[in-house]
């Protein structure tokens, strides 16, 4: 019944922008580090939200790429059946926007163009003395611990780390979607990370809709709630 109440919004919409969370990659095989069965309780000494911060990276960075080599790079993760989809309608022209909180840059592979990353991608690393820019691969493969430019500098990933703010240019490039969306898609997110979840409130379309495995504070805001897998309910439409 609600899917086929999902499927009707869809078919009638021409504006889709779909806002997605970490619930999207799990189905990839990339975990979720606020979940319960995420990286928690695992090999190391601070939880994610410490190492994964602006001030250990400067202070501990060989602990921070430790870390991220072996968390935060799956680099052979595949698409799954809802970025699969999200390219097909992009295609169709019906999705105007992805709007994501990940950084495994799984939309673009699928094929989507339109996508803005809130907290940036492993895809794009940069050196902080000359700019210079490197590919995931290199961090992957560095014999260094910390991997550096050979002018010297440090080579950062292009991810927003804990207290450090979102780009200016993607988060206005994501409230333009967002504005001119008429169906909203909000899935794999319990919605509690912000200023990314106060996006949500630019919308002034038609439907605004949730799939999410678990309860979140906003079901009872949306027009339509769905708790199953985001791959499950999106693979199922057309
Ligand atoms: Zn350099």
């Amino acid at each position: 019944m609600s899917y086929e109440a999902l499927q009707n919004m869809v078919s009638s919409s021409k504006r889709i922008v779909f806002f997605g969370g970490a619930g999207v990659s799990t189905e990839s095989g990339i975990p979720d580090f606020r979940s319960q069965d995420g990286l928690y309780h695992q090999k190391y000494d601070f939880p994610p939200e410490t190492i994964l911060s602006h001030t250990f990276f400067e202070r501990h960075p060989e602990e921070f790429f430790r870390f991220y080599r072996d968390k935060m790079l799956p680099l052979d993760a595949k698409p799954n059946a809802a970025h699969l989809k999200l390219a097909e309608w992009e295609r169709d022209g019906r999705l105007l926007a992805v709007v994501t909180q990940n950084i495994d840059g799984l939309h673009q592979a699928a094929g989507c163009r339109h996508v803005y990353e809130l907290h940036g991608s492993i895809h794009r690393n940069y050196c902080q003395s000359c700019g210079k820019e490197f590919p995931p691969e290199f961090i992957r493969d560095s014999a260094e611990p910390v991997p550096h430019c050979p002018c010297g500098g440090r080579i950062k990933p292009d991810v927003v780390l804990y207290e450090e703010g979102l780009d200016n240019d993607v988060l206005s490039g994501a409230v333009h979607a967002i504005r001119q969306a008429d169906l909203m898609i909000v899935a794999g997110t319990s919605l509690t990370v912000y200023p990314a979840a106060g996006l949500i409130h630019y919308f002034r379309g038609n439907h605004l809709v949730l799939i999410n495995r678990d309860i979140t504070p906003m079901d009872s805001q949306c027009d339509l709630v769905i708790h199953d897998s985001v791959g499950k309910v999106l693979g199922a439409l057309s």
